[in-house]
């Protein structure tokens, strides 16, 4: 069972652990840390109702699979003893040093920053989070273990609410760091326990049919190994074989990612293929293919193109001996191990070193970059999570280097990732020693030459088409800046005229001594605020006293009225109010043709006299506009929607059984949507197809929904059209 308990790791047997693989273990401190931990969580108890100290002990066993140093086990004892008993930072630095002392500081921060989690707080944390990371990589790898006990025992945590949140940030913050640093141990058993917790229903339909699946070809896996190994004997390859089937989360994403159902998942079955040298492998690779069929688009070189997390292997997909498409890995038991246990493999390599491997983080350094030019937390997660889960496209810099960027990428990103000023500076750029204009998409084995002026600035247009989260955040803040100086401006020509106006005299030297009763440092803050619509001038001139006897040229009138400002963003159900990129006020509907949802890419078509019309970026009625001009790249804006439903439409095809319906209306109503309507388009004696209108808020909740329809053996298809 999921999360289950096994017994405690006893202090001894901690020792023997470590005393496997660390030569420079401190078996006299693995043992006083062990007692303190004890001694300190003696009066705690874990929502599971167990003695608190157990969870610090699995915390250090976890870490002792991916052979953590000594220092790293001392830490993961002592993680919580800080932050929830009496224990000072003092105290343990004068029994187990100053390493120790500031490895369990770092995170204690994090644990803190964790206890305090809501939504714009997450950013804060994976903000703080990261820049731990920077200073010392064991930290990281304490809270990940940490996180893993706490998501193994999450079942005992009572309130559904808390249950959620927790698995929602552990597949938004904590998988994706575990899959950067390499660790897929920890990353697949992360995901599982986060999904069973989000999705229960889901999962366990997944599982059962897994298991009904994996039951009937038990045999299959064993039948397909030795078939690989006799084959790969005849031409005396050595080589280890393994077979599994899929985590329930890879196949739950995959059949979200690729619109299939369970039994249309190609490879539910994936095998590993464990040989001697890099030379063994391309040799077992053209083996492989010569005895088998290969399913084509499936083959991929992570060898000579390792991904952004140094993980290498060959990949392809073959027509097995049973006929089943599986996954076959290729790789040196040495790519395996960095593969499982990523920096930690790196780290064993590198022990009582500060584990500072340049290339290892180059994406580090991207989000750090970030963070200098973020204003706002929650603006750093949304480029963050973008650049987490993108796939990465390789190019060649002139002199030859490697850049890894998301896909998707354009050649502006590509100047920002070598420097924001060079970024900044781009006027055009020579692809494969061809000019193309900077919005080209980047294609993996591109050489890319950028070219620069002194006199370049950054266009806005530029924002529309970047996608990495520092070009964005460079652009941004140039065009804050340059937004502030038009703000400022324009605040202090609306304050001159209004005194104008009322013949009161504008006095800038009077208005900066009462710049503190604003909240403003300075007088151009003063004016932007202004600018803005943040600040009327009325207020400014009364509060700064303006307009008060002394200075008024005149005071015949007293009856002083200014304009009331008009509010700014009428609360209306005007779409425009939350769609970038549109002017406010425009007229704006929705295609009927593609039902665009928010999450979807979308573009906006001017038609004249009939205002905006608003479909998703692959509709096929855009292909037919020829006119360029009139089609709008658009993006939902971050407010919170007023208008709460769309319309979201799906076909399904689900055989003709009693309670098939039933049970299509039942899955819609529990994933809270509306039925609108429903098509019947085609009704045979074995199938139904049919259209289902749904009342729905965004696109992650349709997705979610045509998941959870596609888990049921009884619907055969469900897609989105
Ligand atoms: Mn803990």
């Amino acid at each position: 069972m999921l999360g289950a308990n096994h017994l405690v790791l006893k202090q001894n047997e901690l020792v023997e652990r470590l005393r496997e693989y660390d030569p420079n273990l401190d078996a006299d401190m693995v043992n006083r840390a062990y007692v303190f931990a004890v001694r300190c969580h003696s009066t705690q108890v874990r929502d599971s109702g167990d003695p608190y100290f157990l969870h610090p002990i699995e915390v250090a066993g976890i870490l002792t699979e991916l052979k953590l140093d000594t220092h790293s086990i001392v830490t993961a004892l002592l993680h919580d003893t800080v932050e929830d008993t009496f224990t000072t930072f003092e105290e343990i630095e004068s029994l187990f040093g100053t390493e120790i002392s500031q490895l369990v500081c770092g995170v204690t921060k994090l644990t803190k920053l964790e206890l305090q989690s809501e939504a714009t707080k997450q950013a804060e944390n994976f903000r703080k989070l990261v820049l731990a990371m920077s200073s010392d990589i064991r930290v990281l790898l304490v809270k990940l273990a940490d996180r893993l006990h706490n998501m193994r025992t999450l079942y005992h945590v009572s309130s559904q609410s808390k249950r959620q949140r927790i698995a929602h940030e552990t597949l938004e913050i904590y998988t994706p760091l575990a899959e950067r640093l390499g660790i897929h141990t920890i990353k697949d058993e992360l995901e599982d326990l986060a999904f069973y917790h989000l999705h229960p229903d889901v999962y366990e339909s997944i599982t059962n049919r897994l298991k009904f699946a994996h039951l009937a070809s038990a045999d299959a896996i064993a039948l397909i190994i030795s078939d690989i190994e006799h084959i790969a004997s005849s031409y005396g390859l050595k080589c280890s074989i393994t077979g599994r089937s899929k985590t329930p989360y890879s196949i739950w994403r995959k059949m979200q990612q690729k619109n299939i159902t369970l039994e249309q998942l190609s490879d539910i079955m994936a095998f590993r293929v464990i040989v001697d040298t890099v030379e063994d492998c391309y040799k077992g690779l053209g083996i492989i293919h010569s005895h088998y069929m290969v399913v084509p688009g499936r083959f991929k070189d992570y060898i000579s193109t390792p991904k952004a997390n140094n993980y290498q292997s060959l990949h392809t997909g073959i027509l097995g001996p049973l006929n089943q498409k599986i996954e076959l890995q290729i790789r040196t038991q040495e790519m395996h191990d960095i593969c499982e246990n990523g920096v930690a493999a790196h780290w064993q390599y590198k022990q009582g070193n500060n584990c500072h491997d340049g290339k290892q983080y180059a994406w580090l350094r991207g989000l750090l970059e970030i963070l200098e030019n973020a204003p706002n937390p929650t603006e750093f997660l949304e480029h963050t999570k973008l650049e987490m889960f993108q796939d990465q496209v390789f190019c060649f810099t002139p002199k030859g280097e490697l850049t890894n960027l998301p896909n998707g990428a354009t050649v502006v990103d590509f100047a920002y990732s070598i420097h924001s000023e060079v970024g900044n500076r781009t006027i055009g750029a020579k692809i494969n020693g061809r000019q193309m204009p900077l919005r080209t998409i980047l294609k993996n084995g591109d050489m890319i030459e950028i070219m620069t002026s002194k006199t370049q600035t950054p266009s806005p247009t530029w924002e529309r088409f970047v996608i990495t989260g520092k070009a964005k955040a460079c652009i941004r803040r140039f065009i804050r800046n340059q937004q502030r100086t038009q703000y400022s401006d324009l605040g202090k020509t609306s304050l001159q005229k209004a005194c104008h106006k009322y013949n009161i005299t504008f006095n800038d030297k009077k208005l900066q001594t009462y710049l503190s009763k604003f909240n403003h440092n300075t007088i151009e803050d003063l004016y932007a605020a202004v600018g803005e619509g943040i600040l009327s001038a009325k207020e400014v001139i009364q509060t700064s006293h303006m307009d008060h006897e002394d200075t008024r040229k005149d005071n015949h009138d007293n009856t002083f009225k200014l304009e009331k400002r008009k509010s700014q963003k009428p609360k209306s159900n005007d779409p425009s109010q939350f769609i970038d990129g549109v002017i406010t006020g425009m007229s704006v509907s929705f295609a009927g043709c593609c039902h665009p949802l928010p999450g979807d890419k979308i573009v906006g078509i001017v038609q004249t006299g009939k205002g905006i019309s608003i479909h998703r970026q692959e509709c096929q009625s855009i292909t037919s506009y020829e006119d360029l001009d009139r089609i709008l790249d658009l993006n939902w804006s971050d407010v919170e929607h007023i208008i709460s439903k769309y319309t979201g439409r799906i076909k399904l095809t689900f055989m003709n059984k009693p309670g098939a319906l039933a049970l299509v209306t039942n899955i819609i109503s529990k994933q809270n949507a509306d039925i609108n309507n429903i098509k019947i388009t085609n009704r045979s004696f074995d199938f139904w197809d049919v259209i289902v209108d749904i009342e729905i808020s965004n696109l992650e909740q349709l997705n979610v929904l045509i998941g959870v329809l596609r888990s049921q053996s009884l619907i055969l298809n469900a897609d989105r059209i």
